[in-house]
Order: C-alpha cells, then structure tokens, then sequence
C-alpha cells in the first residue's frame, strides 16, 4: 500500500507526469483521471503503487533500497484501483521485475525524445515584443550656457509655446541642450541661452559616450512627455508613469482604440472602484503607462510600453501608502498575457491615435513613433489551438492540477476575501 504522504510531490508529479492518464497494467485502459462535469471538480482514481514495497514488511518488500528509493518515481507504478489490488495480492506473479518490465513499457512513449517521425511540424510566426517601432530620430542637437542662475530657473526663461509643438530640453555642465535651432531669436530658447555661443553635436557625437547617449534619450523622452501632457495626461514622477485625469466636470475621459484583431472599442480610463452593491471603496483606478525610449545598439531606438495603474483617493490626489504597492502589484499579478497585449494594443492607440504613426516636429525636426510593435518571425512548434482558446474558457484540469488541488484546497487563504475580485465588473 502506498501512502501518499511519504513520497515526494516531485515523485508524484515525475510519476504523473510520463503516465499518459492510463493504469500501466499490460492491456488496460482505464483512466487516471476522471473529468469533472456539470460543475463537479474531476477525480484522481489512479493509484500509485510501489514496486519494491515502502516497507520491508509489505508486497515485494525485500529489496536493498533507502527509503528515498522506495518513494521514488523510478520505483512507483501508476494504476488503477483494481489492479493495485491485483498486483499487490499476488507478489508472486506480479514480483519486481515483472512491474518494472510493464512500467518501463508504458512510460517509454512519453520519455522518449521527439524522434523526427513524430515530431510536431514546425510553424512560422511572429513575436510580438511591447517595444514600438521609431523609424525617425532628430539628428541636431544644440546646446549653449543658459543664462538663468540656476538650472532650476531655465524653465522660467522658456516661452512654453502650444502651437510651437513638443519643447524639451536638459540642462547638463551649465548648458542647455535642446533640438531647437538655439540661435533663433524667435525660438522656445531665445530669452534662455546665450545664441552667440551655440554649438551643434549629432546625434551620433552626442551618443558615443554612454553620458551623450543618456542625455539624447532624455531629450527623447521629455519630447514625448510634452506630447502626452497635451493629451492630458500627467506623470507621476514617484512610479515614473503616466496616468490619465478626470476632466474637470469630473467625467472620466473614454478612448476610443482598435483592439487587436481592428474591432472598434471604447474604455473608460478612470473609474471609480465601487463594491458590487455600487458603494465606493474610496479609491479610483487610472490607466496608466511606463514609457521610454531605449536606444538600441547600433543605432537607433524603440519606445518600451508597459502598461500599469495609478491610484488616487478621489480621482485627482495620489493615494499613498504601503496598500497602494499591494493592489497595484496584485491587480498586475492577476492580469493574464492576454490582457497585457491588450494593454499594449489600447496604448500604442493612444500614443498614435489610431493613425499609422506619430510624428512629433521638434524644432523642425522629426520624431517619428510607428503604430507598429517590434517583432520578430521564429519557426517553431507552435502552441496548439486548444492552449491559445484557454483565454476565453475555463482551463480544464489535468492530472498535475488536480494533485495540486488537492494539496493546496487547504491552504486558500483569505484572498478571495480580499475586497478585489469585483472592481472589475
Ligand atoms: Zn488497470
């Protein structure tokens, strides 16, 4: 008789693992597992069975093995419950080397490595990354002594123009770097820098050094900051995200995207989290998003999408505190790859706005973001349907999940008690 208990979950799971879901016995087909229905959790009816026998007193017990051999995979044989009963009734007929004989039989098939007869065919596909493609890149970069006292007081010599598009600037070694022509009198800069001593760098000057390289992808990334201010978003400096608003009647914006397969969808980007019966819990969710630019190497760069949430206490003012990491980084642990891609797919809309690509005119020239994911084609296996349909349905248990829930059934604790699962609805 084989108690569970002393073996090792490994074991099981090895055992398990290479069984086919079919008692092992010479002939017989029954299952291992039976599927549940109408609602009924499915049931492990398979039995482990020792070959040489857990103790020296039970069925074949009079091996020369440790312990931990006895309740290893190697010395444990799957079946069902009447031939168990079978083999351990009649150790004469059904002694060592016969089990070991029929084992090995069984579990050949599902050790062996693909042989090139039955390996699956491969398929071609492409990899989607969330890195957005950046097929144009501002090639100037001026820069020159700012005139202010201190680099905190640049920003108050910039004429912050709207119609002018994206102004973005760093100050680095008492200089103010810019894309802008700076020796314009009529530029963003003109009342900032001293335009009699402007010097010109390119972008790949700027980039040969690891400190030139940091400066241009900051220029990079406060250009699209300046863009996505002007959709109304704003940025939280403390998780490095930005996060949509409410507008000022207190309405939440809606954005309207394609989704990935091109259906027109609409979401609302800040919701209050209410309770099922519609009471507040007092917080509000916001969509938000990480974005940077990375420079690759070589030449050239992509913007990196992570999609994330932001929290506020009433829509506006940051929530903060210790709970705030919790949620979030649950709220991110339940999301399945499938929501994820979708995340990327909403933003890649918001940041082209549906259109082919962005391109932001920084002092006359371009930053051009593509509505295109880089990707990659691979030849590969693949993933079966039946595993890429799991989004859409119930997984189905098989034989390792359901020893798992049966170990872990106990162990549930109080997280479906947590106030979580409902915000969604
Ligand atoms: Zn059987």
């Amino acid at each position: 008789m084989a108690s569970r208990g002393a073996i090792p979950d490994r074991e099981v799971k090895r055992l398990y693992a290479v069984s086919g879901n079919l008692c092992a016995f010479t002939g017989c087909e029954q299952r291992l597992c039976e599927p549940g229905d109408s609602g009924e959790p499915g049931v492990v009816t398979g039995e482990m069975a020792h070959i040489v026998a857990a103790s020296r007193q039970g069925p074949r017990g009079r091996g020369v093995l440790t312990d931990d051999e006895r309740n290893s995979a190697e010395n444990l044989i799957l079946l069902c419950e009447r031939h168990h009963k079978i083999v351990d009734r009649r150790p004469r007929t059904y002694t060592v080397d016969v089990l070991t004989e029929m084992k090995r039989r069984h579990e050949a098939p599902f050790l062996a490595a693909p042989t090139e007869a039955t390996a699956a065919p491969v398929v071609s596909e492409t990899l989607l990354s969330s890195l957005l493609v950046v097929s144009e890149l501002p090639q100037q970069i001026r820069s020159a002594p700012y005139v202010a006292a201190s680099p905190k007081e640049v920003a108050a010599t910039v004429r912050w123009d709207a119609d002018e598009g994206p102004v973005a600037f760093i100050t680095r070694e008492r200089r103010l770097f810019a894309f802008h022509d700076l020796r314009s009198a009529s530029g963003p800069f003109a009342r900032s820098v001293d335009r009699g001593a402007v010097e010109l760098l390119t972008a790949r000057d700027l980039c040969s050094t690891s400190d030139g390289q940091r400066w241009y992808v900051e220029l990079l990334n406060r250009t699209l900051s300046w863009h996505l201010r002007s959709l109304g978003m704003r940025f939280d400096q403390g998780h490095n995200r930005y996060y949509f608003t409410l507008r000022e009647d207190g309405s939440s914006p809606r954005m309207d995207y394609r989704s990935k397969t091109g259906r027109a969808m609409s979401r609302d980007v800040v919701r209050e989290a209410v309770r099922r019966d519609g009471t507040s819990r007092g917080f509000w969710w916001h969509e938000a998003v990480a974005l940077r630019f990375l420079p690759l190497r070589g030449r050239g760069c992509v913007l990196s999408v992570r999609p994330e949430y932001h929290l506020t206490n009433d829509g506006r003012e940051p929530l903060d505190g210790p709970l705030v990491g919790r949620r979030v980084t649950r709220r991110k642990s339940r999301i399945y790859n499938g929501q994820y891609i979708d995340g990327i797919q909403f933003w890649r809309e918001v940041i082209t706005a549906g259109r082919p690509r962005r391109v932001l005119r920084v002092g006359g020239q371009r930053l051009v973001i593509e509505n295109e994911l880089l990707g990659c084609d691979i030849t590969w296996p693949g993933v079966p349907n039946d595993v890429l349909a799991l989004a859409a349905g119930p997984v189905p248990d098989d034989l390792l999940s359901l020893l798992d829930a049966e170990d872990f059934a106990s162990d549930l604790d109080d997280d479906f008690d947590d106030d979580w699962d409902d915000d969604e609805g």
